[in-house]
Parts: structure tokens; sequence; C-alpha cells
């Protein structure tokens, strides 16, 4: 199930629960600090009045209106395969879903929590102990991503590229020398990709700064600059990936690389072990 349809799901039950049980927890949703540490939603609220919401933010929102605690509130539809183990952990530490309830769907859900708590304690081996799997673990990963799609970013079309943003750096919009950057980064998180759309001028300072997070969360309320990185994406038909079948595609690889490192690592110790013995 995507993630938006997923979330969908759950609202009457997380509003629900702030009618019942947390009557704080509406105000917390509706917080930027509370939403961005407890779904990573970087650019909005979880949810907001109805009455609040922008004109031109109206489009991040889904339109259906919830009634709760007297107070007319629609949800922030910003929402990507990345954040479901987010969302998955609030409703577990809620108890908004419980074991019986749990029907195919989120057994998955439950699963991809683990996976994602296993992803902090990574596995060591004895031998290798200090090189860090995780590193050609992501290289793997980036070079999937990497090699997606047919087309070639050539020089034309970076010198274009350059054009559109007007020769100036996308995040600060100063015109200092200019890197490519990957504007939604390319890693299994975020799963971006290096092609035409996603390539976008960034000045160095910008470059390290913005490191592993996504434009949107790099760029937080500025919303001009979004807006038109959006906007450049749209013209050249990139939409990034958000597709679940993808995720765990990217998570399979992810985990063959450790695997193939371990299978070896056992087969030389084994090796070493009877030349020594
Ligand atoms: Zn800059």
């Amino acid at each position: 199930m995507k993630i938006g349809q997923l979330v969908r799901q759950f609202l009457p039950k997380i509003f629900e629960y702030c009618e019942k049980v947390d009557a704080e927890e509406l105000n917390r949703l509706m917080s930027h600090t509370y939403s961005s540490g407890t779904f990573h939603l970087t650019a909005y609220p979880f949810c907001q009045e109805a009455s609040k919401i922008e004109t031109n933010q109206s489009c991040r929102y889904w339109t259906q209106e919830f009634d709760v605690q007297g107070k007319v509130v629609r949800v922030c539809n910003d929402w990507y395969v990345r954040h479901k183990p987010y969302f998955a952990q609030y409703l577990v530490t809620k108890g908004i879903v419980n074991k019986e309830e749990f029907s195919n769907e989120a057994l998955s859900i439950e699963e991809s929590v683990t996976k994602y708590k296993q992803e902090a304690n990574p596995r060591k081996s004895s031998r290798y102990k200090n090189i860090a799997i995780g590193n050609a673990q992501n290289l793997v990963v980036r070079n999937i991503l990497s090699n997606l799609g047919h087309e070639n970013f050539s020089e034309k079309d970076w010198g274009d590229t350059k054009k559109y943003f007007s020769h100036k750096c996308a995040y600060c919009g100063e015109e200092k020398k200019l890197e490519v950057d990957h504007a939604v980064p390319i890693n299994k998180q975020m799963m971006g990709e290096h092609r035409l759309g996603n390539l976008i001028p960034s000045c160095h300072e910008c470059n390290s700064k913005k490191a592993t997070k996504d434009f949107r969360e790099f760029l937080g309320t500025d919303e001009t600059k979004i807006q038109k990185i959006e906007a450049y994406m749209g013209s050249k038909g990139y939409e990034p990936l958000d597709d679940e079948h993808v995720a765990e595609l990217l998570e399979m690889a992810y985990r063959d690389v450790a695997d193939v490192a371990t299978r070896y690592i056992t087969i030389i110790n084994r090796l070493l072990d009877i030349k020594d013995s």
C-alpha cells in the first residue's frame, strides 16, 4: 500500500485518539517541530487548521476536512516511502494499531519498523570489524539509482539548467561557482536519481551544508525556492521515485551486499584457520 493511502486510512483513528485519549495531541500534530521530530515531515506540519492554510500552500494538504475538538483541520499530503517507518512507529507507540488488528499490511508495517531499528545496529564481523560495510552498501544503492532510466545528463543540459536558475545557487540564490547537486539525494531512503530534473546548481557551501538532506528539508520554509525547484523538476518530467517495490528492491540489494561480504569473510577465515592449524 502506498504511504499516502496508508496515512489516510489511519486518520480517523488518529483524530479519535486526539479526541478521546490525549487532548494535547492535536496541538502537537499542528506543530512543525513535533511533526518533523515524529514523522520526519520537514516542510509542513502533520495537520493544520483549514482556515490558517495559505492559498499557495493549499495543494500541500488533502482536501478532506476533519472536525477535531471543535477545529476543522486538513492533513499534509507530502508523504514519501521514507516516512513509513516513522508513521508506523507512531501508530504503535500511541497504541493506535494493536496486535489483534494486525492484518498483512500491519505486519509489513511492523517489519519496516524492525528493519529500521536493525539498521541502527549493523552486524559486525570479527576480522574486518573496523571497516563499515554500510559504505559499500550505500555505494551499491547509489550505483543502482544512478543508472536508472536511459537518458544522459550532457554538458548542454548542465548549461540549460544553470540558465534556468539564472546562474545562481538554487539554495542561497548567490552568484558563486556552481556545482551539480542532487535535489533529492541518492540513497535508499530518499531514492533520488542521477538524471535531468534532479540535478540542480548549488554553490559549494550550500552543497556541503545540505549533505544528505532532501531539498525541501534543507530549504525549510523557503517556499519560493522550493517551488522553483519543483517547477524545474516538473518541466523536465522528473518525478521523485515513490514506489514501494523499488524501495523493497533497494533494501534487498543493500542486504545482499552485506551477505556477500559475510559469505566471503566466513570462507576466507575458514581457509586461514586451516592454514594456521
Ligand atoms: Zn548557495
